[in-house]
Parts: C-alpha cells; sequence; structure tokens
C-alpha cells in the first residue's frame, strides 16, 4: 500500500464545516486503497490571534513560551479533524510534532527539523487508522517543544513524506496551484503546468507563499514530487513541483514579491560584523539572506518569525552604523537557466526602466534578477516584468 501524505492549510480548516469537508477528502483517498498521512495547519487566523494575544502581554514575548503557545494551535485542528473522521467511520489517531519524532534545533520560533524517528506513525498506519500530525512543530533533543517558522506546516508534510517513503506530498489550499504572479496582483498570472525543484526553490526563497523554502529544500534532497493542489474545485491536477526533463531552453517561469523585509544596510564601507548572523538568529530570523559587497553589505531579514520587534531593533542599534528600511519590497524574476542568453536579468532591467520604476541600490546578486523596489510601487513593478518577460514571452522562452 502507498503511503499519501496530505497537508491541509489553515484556510482549508477555517471552520468546523471546512473540517467535515476535509475529512471527506482524507477518507476518499483511503478508499482509493492508500495509506493516509494528514498534516495540519491552525484554523484559519489562529496562529496570527495567538501572536497577538502574546503581544498584548508582552511586547518582546519570550521565544521558547511562544512556541508553547503557537503550537496549540495546530493541536486543535489535529484533535478535531481525527473527530471528524471517526464519525465517518474510519479509525484515525492525531499526534503532536513530538509524538510523530520531529526532532528539531532548538532555535525557538523558526526551528529546522534535524532527523525523523517517525515510529508511532507506522505503528497506527499498520494498525490500519489514518494518522493526523499537527504541522508547524516539533521537539528538541533537549526535549523543547519547538515551532518550525510560518507556513511551517509544508516543511512538516514534505519531510515526513521522506521519512515514510510517501509516494508524494500534496500540498492542499484554496489555491488550484502555482502561479506565474499572485492572481490578485496580475489578472493575466497563469497556473503553471510543472515547475523544477529549482524553480519552486527559487520561488520560495524569494518570498512566495506557496510553499514553504525549507519544504522545497527536504523535496529535492529527497526527491519527494509535492502536489500543489486545490482542497476543493480548481484544476485537479493543480502544480506538480518535481524532476523536469532535462531543460536546454531558459524560460522566465514567474514575477514574486517580497514585502515584510527589514533591510539592513551597512552605512559604511565595512565588511559585515561577524556576529550578525547569530545576533539575526537569536531573534527568530535565521533565514535572512545577507549579502557581502566589496562596498559593504546588505541583508534582507523576513519579519514573520521576529516577534519582539522593539528588542531586534536595539539589537540592530547596538552595531552601530547599520540602517533598518521597512519601505522596500523585494521584487524577483524566477526562471530556468535564467544567466543563459537571452538574459532575463538585463531584461527585467530594462522593462522597469521603461515603467519608470527604480530599483533600490545595488544589484543584489548578478545571476539573479531580484530588485528592491519602494514598497508603494512593488505591485506595479512585478506586472510590468510579467508583462514583459511571461505574458510577451516568445522572445525569451
Ligand atoms: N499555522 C502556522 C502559520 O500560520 C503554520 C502553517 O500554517 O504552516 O504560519
Ligand atoms: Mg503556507
Amino acid at each position: 500500500m502507498a503511503i499519501i501524505v496530505q497537508k491541509y492549510g489553515g484556510s482549508s480548516v477555517a471552520t468546523p464545516e471546512h473540517i467535515r469537508r476535509v475529512a471527506k477528502r482524507v477518507v476518499a483517498t483511503r478508499e482509493l486503497g492508500h495509506q493516509v498521512v494528514v498534516v495540519v495547519s491552525a484554523m484559519g487566523n489562529t496562529t496570527n490571534d495567538l501572536l497577538s494575544l502574546a503581544a498584548s502581554v508582552s511586547p518582546n514575548p519570550h521565544r521558547r513560551e511562544l512556541d508553547m503557545l503557537l503550537t496549540v494551535g495546530e493541536r486543535i485542528s489535529m484533535a478535531l479533524l481525527s473527530m471528524a473522521i471517526h464519525d465517518l467511520g474510519y479509525p484515525a489517531v492525531s499526534f503532536t510534532g513530538s509524538q510523530s519524532g520531529i526532532i528539531t534545533t532548538d532555535n525557538h520560533t523558526n526551528a529546522r527539523i534535524v532527523r525523523i524517528t517517525p515510529h508511532r506513525i507506522q505503528e497506527a498506519l499498520s494498525g490500519g487508522r489514518i494518522v493526523i500530525v499537527a504541522g508547524f512543530q516539533g521537539v528538541s533533543e533537549r526535549k523543547e517543544i519547538t515551532t518550525l517558522g510560518r507556513g511551517g506546516s509544508d516543511t512538516t508534510a514534505v519531510a515526513l513524506a521522506a521519512a515514510l517513503e510517501a509516494e508524494y506530498a500534496e500540498i492542499c489550499s484554496d489555491v488550484d496551484g502555482v502561479y506565474s504572479a499572485d492572481p490578485r496582483v496580475v489578472p493575466a498570472a497563469r497556473r503553471l503546468d510543472e515547475l523544477s525543484y529549482d524553480e519552486m526553490q527559487s520561488l520560495a526563497d524569494a518570498g512566495a507563499k506557496v510553499l514553504n523554502a525549507e519544504a522545497v529544500e527536504w523535496a529535492r534532497r529527497n526527491g519527494i514530487e509535492i502536489r500543489c493542489v486545490a482542497t476543493q474545485g480548481g484544476a485537479p491536477e493543480g502544480t506538480p513541483v518535481r524532476t523536469v526533463k532535462a531543460h536546454e531552453h531558459p524560460r522566465v517561469t514567474a514575477v514574486t514579491a517580497h514585502p515584510g523585509l527589514y533591510v539592513l544596510e551597512a552605512e559604511g564601507h565595512e565588511p559585515a560584523p561577524p556576529d550578525l548572523e547569530s545576533t539575526l538568529a537569536a531573534h527568530g530570523a535565521a533565514d535572512a539572506w545577507i549579502l557581502q559587497f566589496p562596498g559593504g553589505w546588505t541583508a534582507l531579514v523576513p519579519k514573520q518569525n521576529v516577534h519582539g520587534r522593539g528588542a531586534f531593533q536595539q539589537a540592530i542599534e547596538a552595531m552601530g552604523g547599520v540602517r533598518m528600511r521597512e519601505d522596500l519590497t523585494l521584487v524577483t524574476v524566477v526562471g530556468r537557466s535564467l544567466t543563459a542568453p537571452p538574459d532575463a536579468a538585463k531584461q527585467a532591467r530594462r522593462a522597469l526602466t521603461a515603467a519608470g520604476i527604480q530599483a533600490h541600490g545595488k544589484l543584489l546578486d548578478p545571476g539573479r534578477a531580484a530588485f528592491l523596489i519602494d514598497a508603494a510601487r512593488a505591485n506595479e513593478a512585478v506586472r510590468a516584468l510579467h508583462e514583459a518577460l511571461i505574458d510577451g514571452a516568445a522572445d525569451v522562452a
């Protein structure tokens, strides 16, 4: 019997009714003769609500305690889904990340999975049960409960798929795949038929919310196919992310924007301070992107796992000579073989100039068409780039 891992995002389990609907979808997969492991996110906006609750008690919430609080969200979903599956006449059992054997680093609020020993899941599957796992959480070697960073349920699902040697991991949400841009920003955005691991990794690294970047790393390393599908409706085939046949032709795949960054800029001509990485990690920003230039450095710090803004700002000020900006958005063009001629980075720069949009500061990376844009003009930049490089793609692809 093949093992299938299905992950349901927050909007798919937002209400009791949604949960009963998901239960039916899970049972339908089981009825096809598969063993099913389900990973769930917290219901709707639960994680944000819990974060607000913490902020209303403490301006700089203790990160261990934050993890104790945030993991509750996914535990609610797992228990309710298991109940709903029982009511459909199927045996099910829910497990926390810790019970599932998900061992992580001890970097609270942004831990990484180190290994998985899924004995209890395997036993339950052999016993004929459907297994529900709370996403986004694990336990450190020191037996502390951790979370995997925002969007971390994707990582739970793909890492479990690898550990269980599952057929594939299905990521179920309210969108029916991965699009060439956010359709709310670019109405002409297309659903992509298929993505390579590299393309999906670049997209996730560039801030696309469809899939967590660490989840893609797990998939790539273990050759796990990820299927991004809608929980209900939409294109049933979704967008698979997998090993694709060798592609000789460069193509521009998607344009994505990453708001929600702290941009740190060195004011002088100094190398990055030796403790920069550890300082960022101590505030939940181990996933920052640090760029060293001959004349200084820049760090792009995702805000989403930095939960004590004031304390973070103090730590940055203590470094001296570092400017912290919040008015810039990273806009990235993702594709295959983009450095091969015709050079997409050059075309992208031309398209921005034609639209009268200035990219801020230095070119981030010569091999990558990524630009820091005034936040207020980021959507315009995404539209201009999509139009020039994807809609009119005949001369690029
Ligand atoms: N509930 C967590 C979040 O909102 C984890 C997840 O949904 O993947 O980020
Ligand atoms: Mg997500």
